[in-house]
């Protein structure tokens, strides 16, 4: 059992001033939110990078919205509840579509420029899509230019208040209600109370729960883990999409393929040349995604093969110049070129469909607490996202948070926000007495092991010692213990990467899951990283209760459906699973499909 706060609030060591409501997120969907906000309320944005670091960066393909006839909101509706194979909610895809165009013409308003093709928007198709509805910009950089401007624009607002390199580590709760954030300023390897009364997480995905990953180190899953430890619901988290078409480079990392280079007419080929997606489904290449993973695991299994191959070679080297600049050049750094090779190309984790349940206006079942983004589980996207729905997704459910927080800004009096202010301080001191689950052996030291080497060991040894050799031999211990845990963290961290991979990954069933299910307990059981102010340990302590909700909710559903494949119930079962499962940390719900 996961302590309530990883790191007890009562070893904070700063306590910030009242805000109206505090951010996880600098992505798409936290830093739309905060400006959407800066007019009507005071906002922190806490982010565990620098601000521009988010999956949201990576974005090529692009972002879809029917702007443009014959195409309109009732197809892209349909192809998203086709993709999400009987498991989205059609309330929260609705508002997903309905909302896309206007979204768009905010993305103009802040001046990010999309490509344009013949003097209009350039539109282009990708798996599952009925019309050409994805916009891009830069070729096959359209995060980049979405996330660059988002990061530029919301610098010009006094009311945002920028706090990069912070690790949120728990929402604080009181009663159901939220009271604050307690983060981790990493340079200071210090712990800090941000008071509030309103947490939006936008923290995005879990791709790096896994070994082979399209998501940047960023994507540990902290936003849902806190949401769990403060007893969110957790929805649909059993769905986790690979992406079919991931490159290594040469020096061992992965790069994504985008799928509009399907969308513009490149060929998946077997090892023989033959295109096996032909027959395989009416779209062909184009099929949802999790279909064509399904083929390129049946065809690298049968062929004996670890890849696939994709081909452009067809397709005319001016266009893929002017489309693709990006995956061009980095083809070209590893002796490749997309015009006249065959491109070796494997699934990797990319995209989590599920994730801490939000209504449609983005609340949880915490009062004050919302989530948007990839870490929300918002109900559009089922058992499989469609391709490109989950920028415009992150727009259009930070809009509604913000007009909910915007709602009650403003509406505190001062004796209210006092008593928040109160309640937090009554949650401190109750830490400071109990002794959180099976945390804290060694408190002081893994608190901060950097800090206590630096200053050559507690006072009181200093002092025994006479400083001097002593000083330094318990400085020299307190360092090579810092580093063996160090090292300790990152093998754990790679091993349970590993397992993942392996045991929960495309394919599953009832031994890969409990197997999976016994490494993860014993992990935590013998290991003791709370407490400590450490990112790399709170992250993985994150990781490993994300695994662990994940197998929960995959050995709960017998069946086979979109992102979810088990080898030992291969079928969609509608009878009995055409429903979403809900988790909390001592429950299990069912909820209908609305
Ligand atoms: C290679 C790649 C290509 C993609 N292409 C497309 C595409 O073409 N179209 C599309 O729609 N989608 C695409 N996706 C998916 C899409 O990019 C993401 O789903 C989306 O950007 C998520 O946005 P977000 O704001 O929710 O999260 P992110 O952009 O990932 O931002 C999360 C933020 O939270 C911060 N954070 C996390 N944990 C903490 C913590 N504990 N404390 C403080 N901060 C924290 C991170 O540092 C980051 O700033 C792609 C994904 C990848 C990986």
């Amino acid at each position: 059992m996961l302590p309530r706060y990883l790191i007890s609030p009562s070893f904070s060591q700063k306590k910030y001033d009242y805000c109206d409501c505090i951010i996880i997120g600098s992505g798409i969907a936290g830093l739309s939110t905060a400006i959407r906000l800066s007019e009507h309320a005071s906002v922190k944005v806490i982010t565990k990078s620098n601000l521009s670091e988010s999956t949201t960066w990576y974005a090529q393909g692009g972002i879809a919205a029917a702007i443009k006839k014959p195409d309109e909101w009732k197809s892209h509706y349909e192809d998203t509840i086709i993709a999400g194979q009987g498991l989205s909610d059609s309330n929260a895809v609705s508002k997903l579509v309905k909302t896309a165009p206007k979204m768009i013409e905010d993305l103009f308003e802040l001046g990010i420029i999309f490509d344009i093709s013949g003097g209009e928007i350039s539109l282009t198709t990708e798996g599952g899509h009925s019309f050409p509805r994805v916009l891009h910009a830069g070729g096959d950089a359209t995060g980049e230019e979405i996330e660059k401007k988002l990061v530029k624009y919301s610098k010009t607002f006094s009311k945002i208040k920028f706090f990069p390199e912070y690790l949120a580590v728990d929402i604080v709760t009181f009663k159901n209600r939220v009271l604050g954030v307690l983060a981790l300023n990493i340079s200071e390897n210090a712990v800090e109370i941000h008071p509030t009364e309103n947490v939006v997480i936008a923290s995005g995905g879990i791709g790096w729960l896994f070994e082979l990953t399209t998501n940047p180190s960023i994507s540990t899953g902290d936003g849902i883990a806190m949401a769990y430890r403060a007893k969110a619901s957790i929805k649909d988290i059993e769905f986790m999409q690979f992406h079919p078409t991931v490159f290594k480079t040469n020096d061992g990392k992965l790069f994504l393929i985008t799928e509009a280079l399907r969308g513009e007419g490149a060929y998946l080929r077997d090892k023989n040349g033959n295109r096996f997606m032909v027959g395989a489904h009416p779209k062909a290449e184009l099929a949802p995604r999790d279909i064509v993973v399904k083929e390129m695991v049946k065809v690298m299994k049968d062929q004996g093969i670890a890849n696939v191959y994709l081909d452009a070679t067809h397709v005319p080297e001016s266009f893929l110049k002017l489309r693709f600049p990006n995956i061009i050049a980095k083809l070209k750094d590893n002796g490749l070129n997309l015009h006249t090779d065959l491109i070796k190309v494997f699934p990797a984790a990319h995209y989590l469909n599920g994730g801490i349940r939000t209504d449609l206006k983005g609340n949880t079942d915490i009062r004050g607490l919302y989530a948007c983004g990839e870490c929300a589980a918002t109900g559009a996207h089922g058992a499989n996202r469609l391709a490109s729905n989950s920028l415009i997704e992150g727009l259009v459910f930070g809009w509604e948070i913000s007009k909910e927080i915007i709602a009650k800004a403003g509406k505190r009096s001062d004796a209210e926000v006092e008593n928040t202010l109160k309640q937090l301080e009554k949650i401190i001191s109750e830490n400071a007495k109990s002794n959180i689950g099976n945390a804290g052996k060694d408190i002081a030291a893994s608190f901060s092991n950097a800090s206590i080497a630096a200053s050559g060991g507690t006072g009181d040894s200093a002092g025994a010692g006479g400083a001097g050799q002593s000083a330094d031999v318990a400085a020299a211990s307190q360092a090579s213990a810092a580093v063996d845990k160090e090292k300790l963290i990152e093998s754990l961290m790679s091993s349970f990467r590993h397992m993942m991979s392996h045991n929960v990954g495309i394919l599953r069933d009832d031994k890969s899951l409990k197997e999976a299910q016994d490494f993860i307990v014993q992990t935590l059981e013998n290991n003791d990283f709370y407490n400590m102010a450490d990112k790399r340990a709170i992250e993985l302590l994150n990781m490993l209760t994300v695994g662990s909700i994940i197998i929960k909710a995959a050995m709960l559903r017998k069946e086979s459906r979109g992102t979810h494949q088990r080898n030992d119930y291969p079928l969609t079962d509608d009878k009995n699973w055409k429903k979403h499962i809900i988790l909390k940390e001592d429950s299990v719900e069912f909820e209908p499909v609305k």
